[in-house]
């Protein structure tokens, strides 16, 4: 396998050095080799992209979505391959990895729906004989930069949203998922899209990531990943006087509550806490409980954490697999010993595999630190989650609100005034009673507030009002 560039309709290797990607579950394994792009390859990408724009952008809405549904029905039939690759790539345990294909396929078709409905509305004129109205038009090239955590759902949901508004892309994927992000354009190009298109250019952010953002001609950026790098994307972005939006960290809570049902709060903490190695960023990574509790629910959260399986991402039994690349391994494993030091162990779980032969971090879950404490303040996207402890409701709402970041947040409560409360008070963008801090779905809107997003939403049909601006039209036909 390899990831290369699709460019115009054509794939090609880019010419700025290659590099073998090794199986984060099983180091020893070589899973491909990605050839790496340089500034030119951007600029040309976005020229193609410029050309096709006005043969696409021209398109019926329905032909724009035979394509999209066409793209849906090649995902679903080639799903297992691409989930496979994908774990393989970056160490998502395989279940997961094929729910989230199943994911992308959905989000093809919500969007290429979109193909066939209203773009815009009649507004009643003042004047007699005026016919007043709004019309939603694409916004041109819009690139798109990814990351490896969902390497098949965040780049549809970006994708798929913008292809059917008529815009065209330059696709920059995250360096530790270009193999499938070649899988995922393989699927596009085989539907018949025309050249031009969706451009797919592999490499390295800073070389091919700056540059779509700095210097290529594109009108918009949609960026999902670090806070750091978003907010660089933010400032350019704004300086060019391009639309942008950047989904970016969290530091999300599950607040439980002293009435809580544990049988329902555990399974969702652990699954918020540790699904995907706790590379998500709607991750729970506090986890807020009520002190009259405490006891019970610890006894019963340390049971369901030694019971997880920490495998080969392969392996069907695997609960949370590696953590995706020797720079993601180094990042958690400095908050690990950070927690070692500074905190108190709640409970680690158990490997079923060696630790040598990936990326393993055993899940762990701590306590004993104050709700300003780096562990509670940064986000560690790895299998680390810490307790903190609050008197009643009121102040774990006010641990809930005391981070920078407001992506997500649950509460867990059979009271319904305390969880419609949480839902007014929580200061995040996705709130949920009973349920885990992930897992928003496909067709409702995705975002945060505060650092965690730009203050624009994804997903839904909150998508197309990124990807799209609106025209207000007037015609005089006469009194
Ligand atoms: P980055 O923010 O660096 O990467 C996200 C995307 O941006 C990748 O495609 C990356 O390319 C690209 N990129 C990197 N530098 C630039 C740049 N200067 N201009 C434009 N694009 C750029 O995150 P990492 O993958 O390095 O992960 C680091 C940390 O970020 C994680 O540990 C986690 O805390 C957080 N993160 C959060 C995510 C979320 O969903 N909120 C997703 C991923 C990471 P490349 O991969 O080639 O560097």
């Amino acid at each position: 396998m390899e990831a290369k560039n699709w460019v115009a309709g054509e794939w090609m290797i880019p010419n700025g050095g290659s590099y073998v990607v090794n199986n984060p579950s099983r180091l020893s394994e070589e899973v491909g080799v990605v050839h790496t792009s340089e500034e030119a390859d951007v600029i040309t990408a976005a020229e193609a992209a410029r050309r096709a724009l006005p043969g696409w952008a021209g398109l019926a809405g329905s032909k724009r979505a035979d394509l999209l549904y066409k793209a849906a029905d090649l995902l679903a039939a080639r799903a297992d391959e691409v989930a496979v690759l994908a774990s393989r790539e970056m160490g998502k345990p395989i279940g997961e990895m094929k729910g989230e294909v199943v994911r992308g396929v959905n989000l093809l078709r919500y969007y290429a729906a979109e193909g066939v409905r209203a773009v815009g509305s009649v507004i009643p004129a003042s004047q007699e004989g005026v016919l007043q109205y709004t019309k939603r038009v694409p916004l041109g090239v819009v690139g798109v930069i990814t990351p490896w955590n969902f390497p098949v759902a965040i780049p549809i949901w970006k994708m798929a949203p913008a292809l059917i508004c008529g815009n065209t892309v330059v696709w920059k994927p995250a360096e530790f998922a270009s193999l499938t992000a070649s899988a995922v354009a393989q699927v596009f190009a085989d539907a018949g899209l025309p050249p031009g298109v969706l451009n797919l250019v592999v490499g390295d952010g800073a070389v091919v990531g700056q540059a779509l953002v700095e210097h290529a001609a594109v009108a918009a950026i949609s960026f999902t990943g670090s806070t750091t790098t978003g907010m660089r994307v933010a400032t350019i972005c704004a300086g060019r006087n391009m639309k942008y939006q950047t989904e970016m960290g969290g530091k999300n809570a599950a607040v439980v509550l002293a009435d809580a049902d544990l049988s329902v709060a555990i399974p969702a903490v652990v699954s918020g806490a540790f699904r995907s190695a706790g590379q998500k960023c709607t991750a729970t990574s506090r986890i807020i409980v009520e002190k009259s509790i405490y006891e019970p629910f610890v006894d019963a959260l340390s049971a369901a954490v030694r019971e997880l399986y920490v495998g080969d991402a392969l392996d069907p039994k695997t609960y949370l697999g590696p953590v995706a690349s020797k720079s993601q391994y180094s990042k958690v494993q400095s908050y690990v010993d950070l927690a070692r030091s500074e905190a108190s162990l709640i409970v680690e779980g158990e490997l079923q595999v060696s630790p040598d032969t990936g990326y393993y971090v055993r899940p762990l879950v701590v306590t004993g630190m104050d709700v300003g404490h780096v562990l509670a303040q940064e986000e560690v996207f790895g299998p680390l989650a810490c307790i903190l402890t609050a008197d009643g409701f009121d102040e774990a709402v006010e641990h809930c609100n005391r981070t920078v970041y407001g992506l997500s947040a649950s509460v867990f409560t059979r009271n319904l005034e305390r969880a419609m409360r949480f839902l007014d008070a929580a200061e995040a963008g996705m709130v949920r009673v009973n349920l885990e801090s992930a897992g928003v779905e496909y067709q409702a809107p995705f975002g945060g507030m505060k650092q965690s997003s730009s203050h624009t939403r994804e997903q839904g049909q909150a998508a197309l009002d990124f990807y799209s601006q609106v025209k207000t039209c007037a015609v005089y036909y006469g009194a």
